[in-house]
């Protein structure tokens, strides 16, 4: 990424904060900050995910590579990063290496979100070779029983192992790229002992860039009334969603969605090849869902919103949580990913523990720490 991308891409973060904060629903500044989903399939049947309890109706298919190139083409001047995920697992895209390739070669950093149990070794030598910027294996629970019961059609020990084997290859290459995350859900129902979790997280020591513990999401109503898993619940949002002023979803079948967690399309705010993205960042749904939010009245437009973590999550620093991660995604550019442990370490200091996502680097003591302080 050239430093004149850079150096716009921080003053769009700033551009999204002082809208935000001044309370204007269309915008000047454009998203640089997109989730783009190569397929709404997935091989695993996940307790916590809509997708995986049956409750998706959205038509299932694989992006057009065609269409992901128009996108690129389209947002390549001022998009920062792609997140390559949404309702489905990527690797299940045959085409994904070239995706990866084909962002990134034009200047988009690209984060794939995995399960990782079609990592094999193939597939492991082609994500590194297509230089894919960042990954985080979403990998919940430190047992194999709290695992499978959760990530249901996962066996613990092949997905661990096929884990370990890229961050070896990696490791190998001498490659800092791409930045690799192990994120786990605390679904409240892993019965591993503190020093189970350690020894599961020290398998990861020297291999790993970061951990990290997130809470949950009730999707909206979806599992509000659900008894399989713990998530927080918040008494109202903590203001308008942030996610609004700097970040977009664009579904496998061209569909423009406010937000990564509409796997539904309940609120299309256009079709690609009828609209642009950038026609659709402005459109006259998406000024309608930023004015509801600016006006408490989301679920008029989004049911999905109810009792959002993102919503929810207090501000830091008058920051709330939905611009957290683009406005952080712009300072890496810039000093590298080491500033976002930094960040979330201190988000956690401000929150006392509690923020979403919660680093755990050193084993057994950190872990146990870290549930005192829960
Ligand atoms: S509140 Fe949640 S569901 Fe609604 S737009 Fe924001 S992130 Fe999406």
């Amino acid at each position: 990424m050239s430093p004149g991308k850079k150096a716009r891409i921080l003053l769009n973060g700033l551009r999204a904060f002082a809208s935000y904060r001044l309370g204007k629903s269309r915008l000047g500044h454009l998203p640089s900050y997109l989730w783009i989903e190569p397929t709404n399939h997935c091989n695993l049947k996940c307790i916590m995910c809509p997708s995986g309890a049956g409750r998706v109706r959205a038509e299932r298919g694989d992006m057009d590579p065609a269409l992901f190139r128009q996108i690129i083409d389209e947002i390549h001047p001022w998009a920062s990063t792609i997140i390559l995920a949404m309702g489905g697992e990527s690797l299940l895209h045959p085409g994904l290496s070239d995706m990866i390739r084909t962002a990134e070669g034009r200047g988009i950093k690209v984060h794939l979100n995995t399960n990782a149990t079609l990592l094999d070794e193939n597939k492991t030598e082609e994500l590194l070779a297509a230089g894919i910027s960042s990954i985080s294996f979403a990998f919940d629970g430190f047992g194999k029983g709290p695992y499978e019961r959760a990530r249901r059609g996962a066996d613990f020990g092949l997905t661990v192992g096929r884990i370990l084997h890229f961050l070896r290859r990696r490791k190998a290459m001498r490659r800092k790229k791409p930045y690799a995350v192990l994120s786990i859900l605390d679904l409240g129902r892993d019965d591993s002992s503190p020093e189970d979790k350690g020894k599961f997280l020290r398998a990861f020591d020297g291999l790993i860039d970061d951990v990290h513990v997130r809470s949950p999401n009730s999707w909206g109503p979806v599992f509000l009334e659900c008894p399989d898993f713990r998530f927080d619940t918040f008494d109202r949002p903590s203001g308008p969603c942030g996610r609004l002023w700097n970040t977009l979803g664009l579904a496998w079948n061209g569909d423009v969605l406010p937000c990564s967690f509409d796997m539904n399309h309940d609120y299309v705010l256009g079709r690609l090849g009828r609209t642009t993205v950038a026609e659709a960042w402005n459109g006259p749904a998406m000024v309608a869902l930023r004015k509801a939010w600016l006006e408490g009245r989301p679920l008029d437009l989004l049911p999905l919103c109810r009792n959002c973590t993102v919503a929810g999550s207090p501000r830091i620093l008058g920051v709330p949580a939905g611009l957290r991660a683009s406005l952080a995604d712009g300072l890496t550019n810039v000093f590298g990913y080491g500033l976002e442990r930094k960040a979330i370490r201190f988000a956690n200091l401000m929150r006392r523990g509690r923020f979403t996502a919660r680093p755990v680097r050193d084993g057994a003591a950190a872990w146990t720490s870290l549930e005192d302080s829960r």
